[in-house]
């Protein structure tokens, strides 16, 4: 059971928590994100220590620390619960007060990064303890990790885990970190923004879990995404592909590399609102439900890239030779097309950019646009649907599209516009292919 941000960002949602957790019937590992917010401030602290800014970042943990003794104000009422909440909270403050005092590396940001996970685990378990919760704290950062590509490796967390839990023969509640974990120098690192939804999917395939549950603000994926479009129905069901897809081109309710570990291990993923826990979500499962669309998604920040070379493109290996300079980036290509004269495709990452230019150039012209969307149309067999087709270009008509993507796999159509026309054609498509407005 995974719970976001907003679902402990407040003393009463952590008091609902362990309601809904304490109901379970079998036992359960609850993975926590950081309060809302905390995240972001912790970032925003790094980025001014990596600047020199310690003044800004002191009044960042200075305004942090007074949020947390609030809160714990309001999360126990006990003297003695309360006792060792301010301590938890003292200790991890004075831990950010010295980090403004050492010199700036990309290691101690993690650590930094790190403090909010920590903090949110800790005080739910005081909490716990304070109503007399039996239960058991299983620190991330002794079984989640990643390897010097920064891939999770199921094998090794599962080993780690496992002798973990065989220390609590008959324990029913297990509480961890979501978004934490070392990296293959042993240091503390982090499984990206969002992270906590990939830790819950690769401890839920780790143990063979019945089920993975990620409760969140909201119930369950969206058609569309509420925060552009005003009117958006939860999906019922999706396949582990549409779910992926939809993860990975930009539905935030699911980290992008959230799926796979359940989908290796054919775990039932659930999502599911924990201020309507009645709502019933979106199951994602190995099959589709049903044919047709289910939702659409978009992706920022992406970069095109054209090649154009009349003389190379019929020669076999060239294409072979353009994608080397992106494996040896390590920069993976979202979207391909091609003509007889040129290949467009796009990266979602500026990293490596000036490199990759530079070792394209001897292929031909190169042309770059920054600032493209990638918008997603994901449902089962729809790239075999004509109708959908006729719906899906029809819907958008007005709005130019710079690449198309049809056929790569048959739950999912993909164009790729400027993000000025974001807003308008994630509307028109709710319009157009959902009836919705
Ligand atoms: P948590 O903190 O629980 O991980 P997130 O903010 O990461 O929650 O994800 C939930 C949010 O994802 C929702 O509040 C919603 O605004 C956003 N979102 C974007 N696209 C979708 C979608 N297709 N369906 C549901 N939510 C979406
Ligand atoms: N706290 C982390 C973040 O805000 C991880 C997560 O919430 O999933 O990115
Ligand atoms: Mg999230």
């Amino acid at each position: 059971m995974k719970f976001g941000g907003t679902s402990v960002g407040k003393p009463e949602r952590m008091h609902h928590i362990v309601s809904l957790v304490s109901k379970e019937t079998e036992p359960a590992i609850v993975v926590l994100s950081a309060l809302s917010g905390t995240t972001n401030a912790l970032v925003e602290i790094g980025n001014a220590i990596a600047k020199g800014d310690r003044n800004a970042a002191k009044q960042t943990i200075e305004k942090l620390e007074a949020h947390y003794q609030a809160f714990i104000k309001e999360l126990v009422k006990s003297e003695d619960a309360y006792n060792k909440a301010r301590s938890i909270v003292a200790e991890h403050f004075e831990f950010l007060n010295i980090i403004l005092k050492i010199s700036f590396s990309e290691a101690l940001n993690k650590d930094i990064l790190a403090q909010g996970e920590l903090l949110s685990t800790k005080l739910f378990c005081v909490y716990l303890e304070e109503q007399k919760i039996d239960h058991a704290l299983l620190p991330a950062l002794e079984f989640m990790s990643i390897d010097q590509y920064d891939e999770p490796q199921i094998g090794s967390i599962k080993v780690k885990l496992t002798q973990l839990l065989n220390h609590y023969p008959g324990k029913k509640i297990f509480v961890t970190q979501g978004y934490i974990c070392r990296n293959a120098r042993g240091e503390v690192d982090n499984l990206k923004r969002g992270g906590s939804d990939y830790s819950a999917s690769l401890i839920a395939a780790a143990i063979n879990a019945s089920v993975c549950e990620i409760w969140t603000d909201i119930d369950g994926m969206h058609n569309n995404d509420p925060r552009i479009v005003k009117k958006t129905v939860p999906v019922e069901q999706l396949s582990f592909e549409e779910a992926a897809e939809l993860a990975y081109f930009g539905a935030k309710i699911l980290h992008p590399a959230s799926i796979w570990p359940a989908q290796m291990y054919k775990i039932p993923v659930k999502l599911l609102n924990t201020m309507q826990p009645e709502a019933k979500g979106t199951l994602i499962v190995e099959e589709a439900g049903s044919v047709g669309v289910k939702a659409v998604a978009a992706k920022d920040n992406i970069i095109a890239i054209r090649i154009k070379s009349s003389r190379m493109l019929l020669a076999y290996g060239f294409l072979r030779k353009i994608f080397e300079v992106f494996e040896k980036y390590r920069t993976p290509i979202d979207m391909i097309t091609t003509s007889e004269v040129a290949v467009s495709l796009t990266i979602d990452h500026s990293v490596y950019l000036q490199e990759i230019l530079k070792e394209l150039e001897p292929f031909g012209t190169i042309e770059v646009d920054e600032n493209q969307v990638i918008i997603s149309v994901v449902g089962n067999e729809i790239a075999q649907t004509t109708d959908i087709i006729k719906k899906l270009f029809g819907s958008i008509r007005n709005i130019p599209v710079r690449m198309v993507s049809y056929g790569g796999s048959p739950h999912n159509i993909s164009l790729l516009i400027a993000a000025e026309h974001k807003t308008q054609i994630l509307q028109q498509l709710n319009k157009g292919m959902f009836g919705l407005e």
